[in-house]
């Protein structure tokens, strides 16, 4: 069997940290009991991070991973240098290349090899920071008993990280039972198949409410927990197999991570008030990304048509540098799509580019709505080189446009930037439609996870100014 070599996915954890909900802390702190031996390693990483000399964020780094992936050394100096060398990789050029299956340097000879090395990418001590390589005795490193997630040098370090640590051990080993089932989507097992909706979407505001019109999801669980992929993964992985409620559990954590962006697509299509009875509608996803890319399948997109059945037609074009060409990736429709479908096309490259070398020319249907999956644009020191010209276009076009947010902080400052760019905001809120499966930050685990699509921002145009509104008013 070969290894998805898509499943190691981009480093993007820099954006994320800030505000999540506080957990139940167990006071016993677990040292008495030994630890779980980290699994040898002998590919050791060298002290010297990847990052080059003469590296700066340029153009598109903006919109990629690659400020993400070298911010991981700013926690754990040589982290990425220790993913490139899992790898065999020499740096994030290669890295890309390999991601987009220019060159086989990610493929694995089997899952083993797989999990094992992005297990790696988590072994280093969380309370120093020291990597394998950094120790006397690499095998030292040993991972906490209760979580199976984080790792520790020594029983001293760990005794003195255990009061932060605590608070998130309970949710960091939901966190490593997800990142291994996760793998069950790239082979394709999950997410289960769902059912066309019996309501309309408007009476549709949650996830309780969703799974109401789904019908008993036990039938559709248990041929996948019982499979053969499954089976597969915890044969391949180095802890044990989770009982079986913790890993329905998971099943639907997962599950509602990729379910979340057709769904959060159509809580923007509703919240402008879009009809997609009366004609076809396009949607732009600008700053996909790989993982949204490279594997993706043509059936990627069918919650859509489950949530609107007998539409005219919705296509979602998929725009960014990161954006891999593939089956279901192909070119944007000149015409409108087939009817009752969802139809998945994609461009590569910046979304201004896109808008003047493709939209412009009449060569790709312009927008209904612009919907932009944790962009990221208030991370970056430089706005005006990657994300402004994208956010001042759709303002300037009057684009009804949708953004979504990890958690709180990075909602608070995008909703900020947007406000200074006299955007429009229509709507803003906690997404019904949130990714259910918490999101560690990888280089310094011990703080609050985030959620994909935790947030949304709705915004077209430019905000009125007050006189001219109460103009309007008068008139
Ligand atoms: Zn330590
Ligand atoms: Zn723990």
């Amino acid at each position: 069997m070969t290894a998805k070599k898509g499943y190691i996915k981009r480093q993007k954890e820099d954006r994320r940290g800030g505000v999540g909900d506080p957990l139940n802390v167990e006071d016993q702190l677990p040292l008495d009991t030994p630890l779980s031996p980290a699994s040898s390693s002998t590919n050791m990483a060298d002290p010297v991070p990847a990052l080059p000399q003469s590296y700066a964020p340029g153009l598109d780094s903006v919109f990629s991973d690659q400020l993400g992936f070298y911010s991981l050394d700013s926690n754990v100096p040589g982290l990425s240098k220790v993913i490139l060398d899992k790898l065999h990789m020499k740096d994030y050029g290669e890295y890309r290349n390999a991601m987009e299956g220019k060159i086989r340097g990610a493929t694995f000879h089997t899952n083993k090899e797989m999990f094992d090395k992005l297990e790696d990418t988590f072994k280093f001590c969380a309370a120093c920071q020291k990597l394998p390589a950094h120790l006397p005795d690499p095998k030292a490193l040993k991972r906490c008993i209760k979580c199976l997630n984080l790792y520790y040098c020594s029983k001293e370090c760990q005794r003195k990280d255990w009061p932060t640590h605590k608070k998130f051990c309970k949710k960091l080993r939901l966190v490593a039972i997800d990142r291994l089932v996760e793998w069950l989507v790239s082979a394709g097992a999950l997410p289960f198949p769902t059912e066309a909706w019996t309501r309309p979407a408007a009476e549709i505001n949650s996830w309780e409410d969703w799974l109401s019109m789904q019908g008993d999801l036990t039938a559709r669980m248990d041929p996948i927990l019982s499979g053969k992929f499954m089976t597969e993964l915890w044969k391949s992985v180095s802890r044990p197999r989770p009982e079986e409620a913790d890993l329905r559990e998971s099943m639907w954590r997962v599950s509602t991570e990729f379910l979340s962006r057709p769904l959060t697509i159509g809580l923007g299509i509703r919240l402008f008030n879009l009809d997609p009875y009366s004609r076809p509608l396009t949607i732009h996803l600008v700053g996909a990304a790989l993982q949204e890319t490279l594997e993706a399948r043509v059936t990627d997109m069918d919650e859509l048509s489950h949530m609107f059945p007998g539409h005219q037609g919705l296509e979602v074009v998929m725009v960014g540098p990161e954006v891999v060409e593939g089956k279901a990736i192909r070119p944007p429709l000149r015409a409108f799509g087939p009817r009752g479908k969802s139809y998945i096309s994609g461009y590569k490259g910046l979304y201004h580019q896109f808008w003047e070398d493709v939209v412009e020319k009449g060569e790709a249907a312009k927008p209904d709505l612009v919907v932009g999956f944790h962009p990221g644009f208030h991370a970056t020191q430089s706005l005006g080189e990657g994300w402004l010209p994208t956010l001042l276009l759709l303002r300037d076009y009057n684009i009804a446009s949708m953004f979504t947010t990890f958690n709180e902080t990075e909602y608070d400052l995008s909703l900020q930037i947007l406000l200074e760019l006299e955007m429009h905001i229509k709507a803003a809120g906690v997404n019904p439609f949130k990714s259910q499966k918490p999101e560690q930050v990888q280089a310094c685990p011990n703080k609050p996870p985030g959620y994909c699509s935790a947030h949304y921002i709705c915004f077209q145009g430019l905000l009125e100014r007050e006189e001219e509104e109460a103009e309007a008013e008068q008139a």
